[in-house]
């Protein structure tokens, strides 16, 4: 089973609601959290969604429904997962280099806390000793994922507690009796290769036999979705099948078997994005074809922050003849989309989708140039819902202190 929405739905759902324009297709969530699902049902594992990727209130509640549980970065997004209803039993924290208080405010909401510097996890010790069970971030020094920019887990990155820094760890759970519940890490974003979440596995492996209140493994997120024609995803069941025997023959202490934990936050909601724009002026050259849309780098970053790549449709002219294109935004900026792309004839007035720009799109959206934020708008058995107007005048000025 596949699910998309075809050319003629996109126009409609853009002409009712206007561009620029967000749209979700919850379908497509379904389908890629049932490919998780098939895949580790034989494995005592379980998922958090990594709602930093798109934390729409009306997101979180549909993957509440789909079961999963939900992993945030920050002590708002736990608040908005619990507005949403996740229980805080099925909430995870994992924290990154903020101060102590956010922490205690997440222990006081009850939900599950993976701490990622020694000074954090010894504040912790000292407040709460044995009383709270913890996570602990560690940094495997594996370079893996997409591109440098979204790998976290090399032997430079600022993520975690370097894994050589153990026996500072253990000093810690000695002094202050902490319970480790789990031992995390986060490698990467885009991981083609199954094989980097199994060396992770490793690293946790040889440590894990120190940590006795120890109960879940967290390999993080970071499963890669095919963005052109061609790629491949992440291979979920051979990940499964290999993760799965892994623990299976992992003689971890008095036959106990430890949990898997995943944090997948792409790979539930890339592909069910679409981001519509509106061709605002088309700009002939020397050096490119320029197509300028009615968006930029503040509704959609990721081309410019971390050249990823997102596949571009012109569905006003799906049969025009392919030419090469300069899809460029309409900020004071340099905003460069996609460098001579092949599309169908482009016209002035024409959409442009944008595809996989479910995950970390709108999220990273701005008012910079003092442009409106895309409405959001989530299509979901048959029917399309608004949920979230487009930015107003008033937005704008709304936290603004007028003193002068
Ligand atoms: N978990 C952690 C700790 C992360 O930092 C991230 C992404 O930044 C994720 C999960 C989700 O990664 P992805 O969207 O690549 O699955």
């Amino acid at each position: 089973m596949t699910s998309s929405l075809s050319h003629s739905e996109l126009i409609s759902i853009a002409e009712e609601y206007g561009t620029p324009l967000y749209v979700y297709h919850a379908e497509k969530i379904k389908e890629q959290y049932g490919k998780l699902q098939n895949a580790f049902g034989h494995t005592n594992t379980i998922f958090f969604y990594a709602c930093k990727a798109l934390t729409n209130v009306n997101i979180l509640r549909y993957i509440r429904n789909l079961g999963a549980n939900v992993d945030c970065s920050s002590v708002n997004e736990v608040k908005l997962a619990l507005h949403a209803g996740f229980p805080a039993s099925r909430i995870l924290y994992t924290s990154n280099g903020i101060d102590f208080d956010e922490i205690k405010e997440a222990k006081e909401l009850g939900v599950y806390i993976n701490i990622d510097s020694l000074s954090n996890l010894e504040k912790f010790g000292m407040a709460f000793g044995h009383s709270y069970p913890v996570g602990v971030r560690l940094r495997p020094n594996i370079l893996a994922g997409g591109n440098i920019k979204i790998s976290t887990g090399h032997d430079k990155s600022k993520f975690g507690i370097p894994v050589d820094q153990v026996d500072r760890i253990l000093k810690l759970v000695d002094a202050y009796q902490l319970r480790i519940s789990d031992l995390h890490i986060h490698t990467g974003s885009e991981i083609k290769d199954v094989d980097v979440f199994l060396k992770g596995v490793d690293v946790l492996f040889d440590i894990a036999p120190h940590f006795e209140h120890l109960e879940f493994i967290d390999l993080g997120g970071g499963f890669k979705v095919a963005s052109k024609a061609g790629e491949q995803e992440t291979d979920i069941p051979l990940l499964a099948e290999k993760v799965g025997r892994a623990f299976a023959n992992h003689p971890y202490k008095n036959g106990k078997k430890l949990q898997v934990w995943f944090e997948p936050g792409k790979f539930l909601v890339s592909a069910a994005g679409h981001f519509i724009t509106k061709v605002n002026v088309l700009k002939e050259t020397s050096a490119a074809e320029f197509v300028s849309v009615n968006s930029g780098f503040n509704h959609l970053i990721r081309p410019m922050f971390y050249d990823a790549y997102h596949h571009i449709e012109n569905i006003s002219n799906p049969e025009g003849p392919m030419k090469n294109y300069s899809v460029v935004g309409n900020i004071c900026e340099t905003d460069t989309f996609a460098w001579d792309r092949p599309l169908n004839e482009v016209r002035e007035g024409d959409y442009l989708v944008f595809r996989n720009a479910g995950a970390y799109g709108f999220e990273m959206s701005s008012n910079f140039n003092s442009r409106f934020k895309p409405a959001e708008v989530l299509a979901m058995e048959g029917k399309t819902h608004l949920i979230r107007r487009r930015d107003q005048f008033d937005d704008l000025l709304r936290n603004q202190v007028e003193v002068i």
